[in-house]
């Protein structure tokens, strides 16, 4: 099932071209109070969710997809993991280009050791919302990836039980501004982590280790690669961030970008597919304030 969220918080079933109203299905939702979870409440309750969705489905209205405003389709994900250089090729890139590593050692370390990373929630948009870029003068990067996101709390979990814990699968895109602070830092401006255009329940990705993606900039293929060649696949990525924190409903985990990461301007429009999930189109634009942030000629 491909759950899409719409519009001003509305639930959808994508089928095709066309998406079926099917906010309706919220109202599996237990009522929550204040204090609310930190962990997202849709996702929590994904199997009731979904259960609903199919009995509203019958009846339900089309819109045409084309068009629709897409959110991210988790609305309050607790945390956002990220695995860094986690393609052999892109570690290789980023160590032969001073603009990616920006002589910081730690920039090209293994993911075994430089482990993961922390976006700020308050980075995540859906494709609609677009990127807006922050300090022009700089580059920024588009890097795509697999996400994942978790479907139960799960704690020190063995890789062969890890995918057990997975709701389901988006297109991610980690935005990155090149330069010699941490991670965490220079990729959670707003709207620099793009998740969309829809959630694909687990079921219909059995394997995520066999998947291509790829990213075109204004229609030219920038990034093209396949799941098989991460260095530390879903599986080992669950496994790893489970011995470090408890993992949520509605945690995201980034999985890491192929080679190919280049810069992305104001103006640019980036398509993005994962084999299983879709495609995503992507507008650029600059952050308000942040218009006249680039060089002067
Ligand atoms: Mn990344």
């Amino acid at each position: 099932m491909k759950l899409c969220r719409f519009g001003e918080g509305r639930l959808g079933l994508v089928e095709g071209s066309e998406v079926k109203d099917v906010t309706a299905a919220l109202d599996a939702l237990p009522a929550y109070h204040y204090p609310l979870p930190q962990y997202d409440v849709m996702i929590a309750n994904l199997d009731r969710v979904v259960a609903r969705v199919r009995e509203v489905a019958p009846t339900a209205g089309s819109v045409p997809l084309a068009g629709l405003k897409l959110l991210s389709p988790v609305a309050n994900p607790g945390k956002i993991v990220a695995a860094p250089v986690n393609y052999t090729k892109h570690l290789e890139e980023a160590k032969a280009d001073v603009q990616i590593h920006s002589n910081n050692p730690s920039h090209t370390l293994t993911i075994q050791k430089a482990g993961l990373f922390l976006k700020a929630n308050s980075s995540l948009v859906g494709a609609s919302e677009g990127i807006a870029l922050r300090h022009l003068a700089r580059r920024n990067d588009h890097e795509v990836e697999l996400a994942v996101v978790i479907g139960k709390r799960c704690n020190k979990v063995s890789k062969e039980d890890a995918l057990e814990y997975v709701a389901g699968y988006s297109i991610g895109l980690d935005i990155s501004i090149r330069g010699s602070e941490d991670r965490s830092f220079r990729k959670s401006a707003d709207s620099y982590t793009v998740l969309g255009p829809w959630l694909v329940t687990a079921d219909e990705i059995p394997n995520p280790g066999v998947l291509d993606l790829w990213i075109k900039k204004n229609g030219e293929t920038k990034q093209s690669s396949n799941t098989k060649y991460l260095i530390l696949g879903v599986p080992e990525l669950i496994e790893m961030a489970s011995l470090f924190y408890t993992l949520y409903p509605g945690d995201v985990i980034i999985t890491g970008t192929p080679e190919g990461v280049g810069p992305i301007e104001p103006g640019d429009t980036l398509l993005s597919y994962v084999q299983g999930v879709g495609e995503m189109t992507v507008g650029v634009g600059a952050a308000p304030g942040f218009e006249d942030s680039g060089v002067v000629a």
